[in-house]
Protein backbone atom coordinates (compact mmCIF):
# COMPACT_ATOMS: atom_id res chain seq x y z
CA UNK A 1 0.00 0.00 0.00
CA UNK A 2 1.06 3.26 -1.26
CA UNK A 3 1.38 5.36 2.04
CA UNK A 4 2.17 8.73 0.62
CA UNK A 5 -0.88 8.12 -2.11
CA UNK A 6 -3.14 7.32 0.65
CA UNK A 7 -2.05 10.49 2.84
CA UNK A 8 -2.45 12.59 -0.62
CA UNK A 9 -6.00 11.55 -1.10
CA UNK A 10 -7.11 11.89 2.26
CA UNK A 11 -5.66 15.38 2.11
CA UNK A 12 -7.40 16.35 -1.37
CA UNK A 13 -10.32 15.24 0.18
CA UNK A 14 -9.76 17.47 2.91
CA UNK A 15 -9.69 20.60 0.40
CA UNK A 16 -12.42 19.21 -1.20
CA UNK A 17 -15.00 19.55 1.54
CA UNK A 18 -13.88 23.19 2.52
CA UNK A 19 -15.37 23.86 -0.79
CA UNK A 20 -17.93 21.92 -0.82
CA UNK A 21 -18.68 23.54 2.61
CA UNK A 22 -18.36 27.03 0.85
CA UNK A 23 -20.84 26.07 -1.36
CA UNK A 24 -22.87 25.67 1.40
CA UNK A 25 -22.83 28.30 2.82
CA UNK A 26 -23.09 30.20 -0.30
CA UNK A 27 -26.90 28.69 -0.73
CA UNK A 28 -27.47 28.82 2.56
CA UNK A 29 -27.42 32.91 2.54
CA UNK A 30 -28.86 33.25 -0.95
CA UNK A 31 -31.64 31.48 -0.65
CA UNK A 32 -34.64 32.25 2.04
CA UNK A 33 -37.10 29.33 1.51
CA UNK A 34 -35.84 26.45 3.59
CA UNK A 35 -37.32 23.67 1.77
CA UNK A 36 -35.80 25.23 -1.37
CA UNK A 37 -32.31 25.18 0.23
CA UNK A 38 -32.28 21.80 1.09
CA UNK A 39 -33.15 20.60 -1.97
CA UNK A 40 -30.49 22.80 -3.51
CA UNK A 41 -28.10 21.41 -1.29
CA UNK A 42 -28.52 17.83 -2.55
CA UNK A 43 -26.87 18.13 -6.06
CA UNK A 44 -23.75 19.65 -4.03
CA UNK A 45 -23.49 17.12 -1.85
CA UNK A 46 -24.30 14.41 -4.73
CA UNK A 47 -21.74 16.22 -7.22
CA UNK A 48 -19.24 16.37 -3.75
CA UNK A 49 -19.36 12.80 -2.98
CA UNK A 50 -18.44 11.59 -6.76
CA UNK A 51 -16.04 14.04 -6.71
CA UNK A 52 -14.00 12.56 -3.66
CA UNK A 53 -13.75 9.50 -5.53
CA UNK A 54 -12.23 10.62 -8.80
CA UNK A 55 -8.75 10.09 -7.85
CA UNK A 56 -8.91 7.49 -5.01
CA UNK A 57 -5.57 5.83 -3.17
CA UNK A 58 -5.59 2.33 -4.44
CA UNK A 59 -5.29 0.01 -1.58
CA UNK A 60 -5.13 -3.02 -3.52
CA UNK A 61 -6.78 -4.75 -6.62
CA UNK A 62 -10.04 -3.01 -7.13
CA UNK A 63 -9.73 -1.63 -3.44
CA UNK A 64 -10.51 2.02 -3.29
CA UNK A 65 -10.68 4.72 -0.20
CA UNK A 66 -11.14 8.06 -0.38
CA UNK A 67 -13.22 10.75 1.82
CA UNK A 68 -17.00 9.84 0.48
CA UNK A 69 -18.14 8.84 3.39
CA UNK A 70 -17.58 11.87 5.38
CA UNK A 71 -19.71 13.72 3.24
CA UNK A 72 -22.33 11.54 2.86
CA UNK A 73 -22.54 12.16 6.71
CA UNK A 74 -22.34 15.28 7.06
CA UNK A 75 -25.03 15.53 4.70
CA UNK A 76 -27.40 13.39 6.74
CA UNK A 77 -26.50 15.22 9.45
CA UNK A 78 -26.55 19.14 8.58
CA UNK A 79 -28.66 18.87 5.44
CA UNK A 80 -31.36 16.27 6.08
CA UNK A 81 -32.80 13.77 4.01
CA UNK A 82 -32.63 14.93 -0.01
CA UNK A 83 -28.67 15.67 0.70
CA UNK A 84 -28.09 12.34 2.03
CA UNK A 85 -30.08 10.61 -0.29
CA UNK A 86 -28.63 12.27 -3.20
CA UNK A 87 -25.04 12.11 -1.71
CA UNK A 88 -25.75 8.17 -0.83
CA UNK A 89 -27.27 7.62 -4.27
CA UNK A 90 -24.48 9.38 -6.14
CA UNK A 91 -21.78 7.42 -4.29
CA UNK A 92 -23.45 4.24 -4.42
CA UNK A 93 -24.15 3.96 -8.41
CA UNK A 94 -20.46 5.46 -9.04
CA UNK A 95 -18.92 2.92 -6.81
CA UNK A 96 -21.22 0.00 -8.49
CA UNK A 97 -19.97 1.65 -12.04
CA UNK A 98 -16.27 1.49 -10.72
CA UNK A 99 -17.10 -2.60 -10.00
CA UNK A 100 -13.76 -4.24 -8.65
CA UNK A 101 -13.35 -6.53 -5.18
CA UNK A 102 -14.32 -3.35 -3.25
CA UNK A 103 -17.11 -2.33 -4.48
CA UNK A 104 -19.66 -4.25 -2.23
CA UNK A 105 -18.25 -3.05 0.94
CA UNK A 106 -17.82 0.03 -0.65
CA UNK A 107 -21.65 0.71 -1.24
CA UNK A 108 -22.56 -0.87 2.33
CA UNK A 109 -19.86 1.78 4.24
CA UNK A 110 -21.92 4.64 1.93
CA UNK A 111 -25.53 3.94 3.00
CA UNK A 112 -24.06 3.50 6.79
CA UNK A 113 -22.76 6.90 6.52
CA UNK A 114 -26.06 8.37 5.41
CA UNK A 115 -27.88 6.24 8.03
CA UNK A 116 -25.20 7.77 10.60
CA UNK A 117 -25.56 11.62 9.36
CA UNK A 118 -29.40 11.34 9.81
CA UNK A 119 -29.33 9.69 13.02
CA UNK A 120 -26.63 12.41 14.71
CA UNK A 121 -28.55 15.19 13.13
CA UNK A 122 -31.67 13.87 15.00
CA UNK A 123 -29.98 13.41 18.18
CA UNK A 124 -27.44 15.85 18.55
CA UNK A 125 -28.61 18.92 15.93
CA UNK A 126 -32.21 19.28 15.64
CA UNK A 127 -31.71 23.28 14.74
CA UNK A 128 -29.29 23.78 17.86
CA UNK A 129 -25.37 24.09 17.58
CA UNK A 130 -23.75 20.74 18.16
CA UNK A 131 -21.22 20.35 20.95
CA UNK A 132 -17.60 19.64 19.47
CA UNK A 133 -17.11 16.11 21.55
CA UNK A 134 -20.36 14.88 19.49
CA UNK A 135 -18.83 16.62 16.25
CA UNK A 136 -15.50 14.63 17.06
CA UNK A 137 -17.78 11.37 18.13
CA UNK A 138 -19.68 11.46 14.59
CA UNK A 139 -16.02 11.31 12.88
CA UNK A 140 -14.97 8.21 14.90
CA UNK A 141 -17.88 6.73 13.93
CA UNK A 142 -17.91 7.43 10.94
CA UNK A 143 -14.28 6.34 10.41
CA UNK A 144 -15.26 3.29 11.99
CA UNK A 145 -16.80 1.73 8.90
CA UNK A 146 -13.15 0.78 8.17
CA UNK A 147 -14.12 -2.05 10.27
CA UNK A 148 -16.16 -3.48 7.59
CA UNK A 149 -12.48 -4.36 5.45
CA UNK A 150 -12.31 -6.72 7.07
CA UNK A 151 -14.47 -8.69 4.77
CA UNK A 152 -12.32 -7.65 1.76
CA UNK A 153 -11.30 -10.99 -0.24
CA UNK A 154 -7.57 -10.39 0.92
CA UNK A 155 -5.20 -12.70 2.29
CA UNK A 156 -5.14 -10.51 5.66
CA UNK A 157 -7.81 -8.38 5.88
CA UNK A 158 -7.41 -8.14 9.33
CA UNK A 159 -3.59 -6.50 9.34
CA UNK A 160 -4.86 -4.26 6.14
CA UNK A 161 -7.66 -2.71 8.29
CA UNK A 162 -5.13 -2.08 11.33
CA UNK A 163 -2.80 -1.09 9.12
CA UNK A 164 -5.43 1.95 7.63
CA UNK A 165 -6.32 3.14 10.99
CA UNK A 166 -3.49 5.87 11.72
CA UNK A 167 -4.39 6.96 8.11
CA UNK A 168 -8.20 7.04 7.77
CA UNK A 169 -9.68 7.63 11.58
CA UNK A 170 -7.55 11.20 11.69
CA UNK A 171 -8.35 12.36 8.41
CA UNK A 172 -12.14 11.80 9.05
CA UNK A 173 -12.35 13.11 12.29
CA UNK A 174 -10.87 16.17 11.13
CA UNK A 175 -12.66 16.39 7.83
CA UNK A 176 -16.06 16.15 10.28
CA UNK A 177 -15.04 18.90 12.84
CA UNK A 178 -13.70 21.27 10.00
CA UNK A 179 -16.46 20.88 7.64
CA UNK A 180 -19.44 20.53 10.34
CA UNK A 181 -17.73 23.52 12.37
CA UNK A 182 -17.45 25.35 9.11
CA UNK A 183 -21.58 24.88 8.14
CA UNK A 184 -22.65 25.41 11.32
CA UNK A 185 -20.78 28.56 11.19
CA UNK A 186 -22.64 29.22 8.02
CA UNK A 187 -25.89 28.87 9.49
CA UNK A 188 -25.44 30.63 12.61
CA UNK A 189 -24.26 33.61 10.82
CA UNK A 190 -27.19 33.62 8.68
CA UNK A 191 -29.60 33.04 11.50
CA UNK A 192 -28.17 36.22 13.19
CA UNK A 193 -28.72 38.56 10.01
CA UNK A 194 -32.03 37.20 9.55
CA UNK A 195 -32.79 38.03 12.77
CA UNK A 196 -31.37 41.33 12.75
CA UNK A 197 -33.63 42.49 9.98
CA UNK A 198 -36.72 40.89 11.66
CA UNK A 199 -35.46 42.93 14.55
CA UNK A 200 -35.10 46.80 12.22
CA UNK A 201 -38.83 46.18 11.28
CA UNK A 202 -40.25 45.29 14.37
CA UNK A 203 -41.51 47.54 17.29
CA UNK A 204 -39.96 46.33 20.37
CA UNK A 205 -42.77 47.16 22.52
CA UNK A 206 -45.47 45.59 20.76
CA UNK A 207 -43.79 42.97 18.33
CA UNK A 208 -45.89 44.39 15.60
CA UNK A 209 -44.43 46.04 12.32
CA UNK A 210 -42.62 49.41 12.76
CA UNK A 211 -42.92 52.32 10.87
CA UNK A 212 -39.75 51.10 8.62
CA UNK A 213 -42.00 48.21 7.91
CA UNK A 214 -44.47 50.15 7.19
CA UNK A 215 -43.04 52.65 4.60
CA UNK A 216 -42.33 49.13 2.91
CA UNK A 217 -45.55 47.59 2.92
CA UNK A 218 -47.89 50.27 2.03
CA UNK A 219 -45.29 51.09 -1.03
CA UNK A 220 -45.88 47.48 -1.88
CA UNK A 221 -49.49 46.99 -1.66
CA UNK A 222 -50.27 50.00 -3.49
CA UNK A 223 -47.72 49.72 -6.25
CA UNK A 224 -49.83 45.87 -6.59
CA UNK A 225 -53.29 46.99 -6.56
CA UNK A 226 -52.41 50.29 -8.56
CA UNK A 227 -55.12 50.34 -11.59
CA UNK A 228 -57.33 47.43 -9.69
CA UNK A 229 -61.01 48.41 -8.83
CA UNK A 230 -60.53 47.62 -4.97
CA UNK A 231 -57.82 49.32 -4.03
CA UNK A 232 -56.24 49.40 -0.37
CA UNK A 233 -57.34 50.88 2.64
CA UNK A 234 -55.73 52.32 5.53
CA UNK A 235 -56.52 52.64 8.97
CA UNK A 236 -54.67 55.31 10.85
CA UNK A 237 -55.66 54.96 14.80
CA UNK A 238 -54.67 57.33 17.48
CA UNK A 239 -55.68 57.03 20.98
CA UNK A 240 -57.82 59.36 22.76
CA UNK A 241 -56.23 61.63 25.96
CA UNK A 242 -53.44 59.01 25.86
CA UNK A 243 -51.32 61.39 27.76
CA UNK A 244 -53.37 61.45 30.50
CA UNK A 245 -53.48 57.76 31.07
CA UNK A 246 -49.55 58.13 31.73
CA UNK A 247 -49.78 60.65 34.37
CA UNK A 248 -52.96 59.01 35.84
CA UNK A 249 -51.48 55.34 36.09
CA UNK A 250 -48.06 55.61 35.63
CA UNK A 251 -46.10 55.09 32.09
CA UNK A 252 -45.80 51.46 32.86
CA UNK A 253 -49.52 50.95 33.27
CA UNK A 254 -49.31 52.93 29.56
CA UNK A 255 -47.22 50.42 27.58
CA UNK A 256 -49.16 47.86 29.21
CA UNK A 257 -51.88 49.17 28.07
CA UNK A 258 -50.42 49.44 24.47
CA UNK A 259 -49.67 45.74 24.36
CA UNK A 260 -53.07 44.79 25.20
CA UNK A 261 -54.24 47.09 22.80
CA UNK A 262 -51.61 45.79 19.87
CA UNK A 263 -53.13 42.49 20.71
CA UNK A 264 -56.58 43.39 19.79
CA UNK A 265 -55.96 45.02 17.01
CA UNK A 266 -53.98 42.15 15.42
CA UNK A 267 -57.37 40.08 16.69
CA UNK A 268 -60.08 42.35 14.28
CA UNK A 269 -58.16 42.04 11.30
CA UNK A 270 -57.80 39.57 8.42
CA UNK A 271 -54.81 37.61 7.51
CA UNK A 272 -52.81 39.33 4.95
CA UNK A 273 -53.84 42.97 6.50
CA UNK A 274 -51.07 44.48 8.26
CA UNK A 275 -50.98 46.14 11.96
CA UNK A 276 -48.09 48.67 12.76
CA UNK A 277 -46.90 50.63 15.33
CA UNK A 278 -46.63 54.13 13.27
CA UNK A 279 -45.09 55.89 16.50
CA UNK A 280 -46.01 56.57 20.19
CA UNK A 281 -49.78 55.74 20.76
CA UNK A 282 -50.60 55.84 16.67
CA UNK A 283 -51.41 52.39 14.95
CA UNK A 284 -51.19 52.14 11.23
CA UNK A 285 -53.62 49.36 10.03
CA UNK A 286 -53.61 48.56 6.11
CA UNK A 287 -56.40 46.59 4.34
CA UNK A 288 -55.03 45.43 1.03
CA UNK A 289 -57.95 44.41 -1.35
CA UNK A 290 -60.41 45.97 0.57
CA UNK A 291 -62.58 49.08 -0.31
CA UNK A 292 -64.06 51.93 2.15
CA UNK A 293 -67.26 50.84 3.45
CA UNK A 294 -65.13 47.65 4.37
CA UNK A 295 -62.53 49.48 5.23
CA UNK A 296 -65.04 51.67 7.61
CA UNK A 297 -66.44 48.27 9.39
CA UNK A 298 -62.89 47.18 9.65
CA UNK A 299 -62.12 50.60 11.67
CA UNK A 300 -65.64 50.09 13.33
CA UNK A 301 -64.88 46.87 14.95
CA UNK A 302 -61.94 48.26 16.19
CA UNK A 303 -62.92 51.07 17.80
CA UNK A 304 -65.78 49.20 19.60
CA UNK A 305 -62.89 46.16 20.42
CA UNK A 306 -60.84 48.73 22.08
CA UNK A 307 -63.93 50.25 24.20
CA UNK A 308 -64.94 47.04 25.05
CA UNK A 309 -61.55 45.59 26.24
CA UNK A 310 -61.35 44.85 30.04
CA UNK A 311 -57.97 46.82 30.93
CA UNK A 312 -56.70 47.03 34.32
CA UNK A 313 -54.03 49.54 35.64
CA UNK A 314 -52.86 48.39 39.27
CA UNK A 315 -56.21 47.52 40.94
CA UNK A 316 -58.04 49.92 38.88
CA UNK A 317 -60.10 49.33 35.62
CA UNK A 318 -58.80 51.69 32.41
CA UNK A 319 -61.12 52.39 29.64
CA UNK A 320 -59.57 53.48 26.23
CA UNK A 321 -60.72 55.07 23.54
CA UNK A 322 -59.92 55.70 20.04
CA UNK A 323 -60.04 57.82 16.78
CA UNK A 324 -59.63 56.44 13.34
CA UNK A 325 -58.99 58.22 10.02
CA UNK A 326 -60.08 56.33 7.00
CA UNK A 327 -58.71 57.02 3.34
CA UNK A 328 -58.54 54.47 0.47
CA UNK A 329 -56.64 54.33 -2.63
CA UNK A 330 -57.36 54.49 -5.28
CA UNK A 331 -60.79 56.82 -4.39
CA UNK A 332 -58.17 59.24 -1.78
CA UNK A 333 -54.78 58.88 -4.07
CA UNK A 334 -52.80 56.39 -5.24
CA UNK A 335 -49.26 57.38 -3.50
CA UNK A 336 -48.29 56.26 -0.17
CA UNK A 337 -47.93 60.01 0.88
CA UNK A 338 -50.98 61.46 -0.20
CA UNK A 339 -53.07 58.36 1.32
CA UNK A 340 -51.38 58.61 4.87
CA UNK A 341 -51.74 62.78 4.61
CA UNK A 342 -55.52 62.06 3.81
CA UNK A 343 -56.42 59.39 6.44
CA UNK A 344 -54.22 61.59 9.20
CA UNK A 345 -56.58 64.55 7.90
CA UNK A 346 -59.54 62.52 8.75
CA UNK A 347 -58.43 61.47 11.92
CA UNK A 348 -57.64 64.84 12.94
CA UNK A 349 -61.34 65.60 12.28
CA UNK A 350 -62.40 62.65 14.71
CA UNK A 351 -60.40 64.30 17.34
CA UNK A 352 -62.14 67.74 16.57
CA UNK A 353 -65.39 66.51 16.37
CA UNK A 354 -65.07 64.79 19.81
CA UNK A 355 -63.24 61.57 19.45
CA UNK A 356 -63.93 58.23 20.22
CA UNK A 357 -64.88 57.53 16.64
CA UNK A 358 -64.08 56.76 12.96
CA UNK A 359 -64.62 59.21 10.10
CA UNK A 360 -63.70 58.75 6.46
CA UNK A 361 -61.74 61.27 4.99
CA UNK A 362 -63.59 64.00 2.46
CA UNK A 363 -67.05 62.70 3.08
CA UNK A 364 -68.67 64.46 6.06
CA UNK A 365 -72.12 62.53 5.32
CA UNK A 366 -69.89 58.95 6.13
CA UNK A 367 -68.72 60.78 9.88
CA UNK A 368 -69.80 57.71 11.66
CA UNK A 369 -70.64 58.70 15.44
CA UNK A 370 -72.15 55.36 15.86
CA UNK A 371 -75.42 54.89 17.02
CA UNK A 372 -76.66 52.91 19.92
CA UNK A 373 -78.37 50.54 17.32
CA UNK A 374 -75.56 50.10 15.91
CA UNK A 375 -73.01 49.70 18.61
CA UNK A 376 -75.07 46.92 19.94
CA UNK A 377 -75.51 45.02 16.98
CA UNK A 378 -71.48 45.69 16.38
CA UNK A 379 -71.27 44.00 20.12
CA UNK A 380 -73.37 41.02 19.28
CA UNK A 381 -71.31 40.53 16.01
CA UNK A 382 -68.21 39.98 18.83
P1 LIG B 1 -55.36 63.02 21.66
O1 LIG B 1 -56.68 62.48 22.03
O2 LIG B 1 -55.43 64.40 21.11
O3 LIG B 1 -54.62 62.11 20.75
O4 LIG B 1 -54.53 63.14 23.00
P2 LIG B 1 -53.24 62.35 23.41
O5 LIG B 1 -52.90 62.70 24.81
O6 LIG B 1 -53.39 60.90 23.10
O7 LIG B 1 -52.24 62.88 22.32
P3 LIG B 1 -50.83 63.46 22.33
O8 LIG B 1 -50.25 63.28 20.95
O9 LIG B 1 -50.87 64.86 22.85
O10 LIG B 1 -50.00 62.54 23.28
C1 LIG B 1 -49.66 61.25 23.02
C2 LIG B 1 -49.09 60.69 24.28
O11 LIG B 1 -48.82 59.29 24.12
C3 LIG B 1 -47.79 61.31 24.68
C4 LIG B 1 -47.04 60.23 25.37
O12 LIG B 1 -47.06 60.43 26.76
C5 LIG B 1 -47.83 58.98 25.07
N1 LIG B 1 -46.98 57.97 24.50
C6 LIG B 1 -46.41 57.95 23.28
N2 LIG B 1 -45.65 56.83 23.14
C7 LIG B 1 -45.75 56.13 24.29
C8 LIG B 1 -45.19 54.91 24.77
O13 LIG B 1 -44.45 54.20 24.09
N3 LIG B 1 -45.54 54.49 26.00
C9 LIG B 1 -46.36 55.24 26.78
N4 LIG B 1 -46.66 54.76 27.99
N5 LIG B 1 -46.88 56.40 26.38
C10 LIG B 1 -46.59 56.84 25.15
MG1 LIG C 1 -53.53 60.39 21.04
MG1 LIG D 1 -50.80 60.62 18.82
Amino acid sequence: MARFDLILVLLNGLGLMALIALAFGTIERLMSDPTLKRWLHAPVFALGTVASMLSPAHLADGIIIDTRCVIVALAGAFVGWPAALAAGLAGAAYRIWLSGAGAPVGVVTIVLAAAIGLLWGRLYRRGRVARRRNLIALGLIVSAHIALFVFLPLPDPLGFTLNLIPFVVPTYVAGVFVMGSMMQRETRMMRREQSLEVDAFTDALTGLANRRAYDALIAEELAQRRGAEIGVTLLVVDFDHFKQVNDTYGHEAGDEALKVVSRILRSCVREGDYVCRHGGEEFTVILPQTGLPQGRRTAERIRHAIEAAPLIAGDQNLSLTVSIGVAGAPQHGDDPNTLYRCADAALYEAKSAGRDQVVVYGRPQLREVVSVDEREALALAN
